[in-house]
């Protein structure tokens, strides 16, 4: 995200990105939020889909901005997730945008309390060995927020137990397309399990890709 973005397009960015999420799969009905972050003028906070809204029904002035202290500005209530939203905000400088999802096998492995561990190579694109699942907490609440921050704790995604996954990124089209990955090695796993044991890649094998992904793809 540049500086330069204006609020507008961001509230039409966290519409949009709301949208691709149900249309891509990893996410069904008014379940999921989605936010961005957004300091300037002296507003520091997030903008966050409305609680109870259908996307198809959203628009860029539903969205709702948050500040890091939690007061909501807006016509609408924002997401009923958004104190995990500020809670990831506040004690990860490098996350710009959050994408939160009640992913089905992302869902079902997280129902199991089951981390993803390494039993594919690209578990290492959110950034470990493994991608965790937070204990369950009810949901909006504190509680589930610190989980979440803990799970997230040198990873870009974790699961909730009994609940679903959350991808974060440096932007809304990035923490999209980390969610879809998420969404995508969690059914490899699923259906990998339905046949036996999945074989795990070594810590010393995940901590050579995880170097690799860090230089990978194109410069900025
Ligand atoms: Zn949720």
């Amino acid at each position: 995200m540049s500086a330069s973005t204006s609020e507008r397009a961001l509230r039409e960015a966290v519409v949009a990105t709301a949208l691709a999420m149900n249309a891509q799969g990893i996410n069904r009905g008014k379940s999921g939020n989605v936010s961005v972050r957004l300091s300037k003028n002296g507003f520091d906070g997030f903008l966050i889909t409305p609680t109870g809204m259908p996307y198809a029904d959203t628009t860029p002035d539903d969205i709702v901005a948050v500040t890091t202290n939690g007061e909501a500005r807006g016509a609408r209530l924002p997401s009923s997730e958004w104190r995990f939203h500020r809670g990831i905000y506040r004690v990860r400088p490098d996350v710009g945008a959050i994408v939160h999802t009640h992913a089905p096998f992302a869902t079902a492995l997280a129902c199991l309390h089951c981390e993803i561990p390494s039993f594919h190579y690209m578990v290492a694109v959110a950034g470990g060995r493994n991608i965790r699942c937070a204990p369950y907490a009810t949901f909006g609440t504190q509680e589930l927020s610190d989980h979440a921050v803990a799970a997230l704790e040198g990873r870009n995604a974790c699961l909730l137990a009994n609940h679903g996954m959350i991808a974060v990124s440096t932007s809304l089209s990035a923490a999209l397309a980390l969610a879809v990955e998420v969404e995508t090695l969690a059914e490899m796993y699923w259906r990998a399990r339905q046949q036996g044991e999945p074989v795990l890649l070594s810590s010393e094998e995940m901590d050579v890709v995880l170097d690799k992904f860090r230089t990978y793809g194109q410069p900025d």
